[in-house]
């Protein structure tokens, strides 16, 4: 099943995409911020897309792209280093355990933490990325 990319209502003012609009050319506000070269963005440009607009957690790219979480720590990882020479860097806000406030500071993969080392919880937060 091929997912559309959509936005979450109130973010920039934009109508969000709904999935009849979105079988024609997607529409110019994708392509807001990236270089006008581009006429078909790939997975990993929507990526930067989404995550230059707000905070975004491996599952909301999951959801909104349509691919596999996986894939999304893949693009994640060449994103952190691919953003660099344009001035601009991906930040993790870090993983937090829902029981007793740990905050992963010092992780330095993408993905989500088993459990709380703390506590030994294992609801944990998700982490979120955000290209500044
Ligand atoms: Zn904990």
């Amino acid at each position: 099943m091929v997912k559309v990319p959509t936005r979450r209502a109130g973010l920039g003012g934009s109508k969000p995409v709904t999935a009849s609009q979105a079988v024609g050319p997607i529409s110019p506000w994708v392509f807001h911020n990236v270089a006008s070269t581009y006429h078909m963005p790939t997975t990993r440009q929507q990526m930067i897309l989404l995550l230059s607009e707000g905070n975004c957690t491996a599952r909301d790219l999951s959801q909104t792209l349509g691919v596999r979480e996986k894939e999304v720590y893949a693009h994640l990882a060449h994103i952190a280093r691919s953003v660099v020479p344009k001035g601009q860097r991906l930040l993790t806000i870090s993983s937090r355990c829902l029981s007793c406030g740990y905050v992963f500071e010092t992780r330095k993969r993408f993905t989500k933490p088993g459990r709380c080392p703390k506590c030994k919880s294992e609801r944990i937060e998700e982490p979120r990325y955000r290209i500044i």
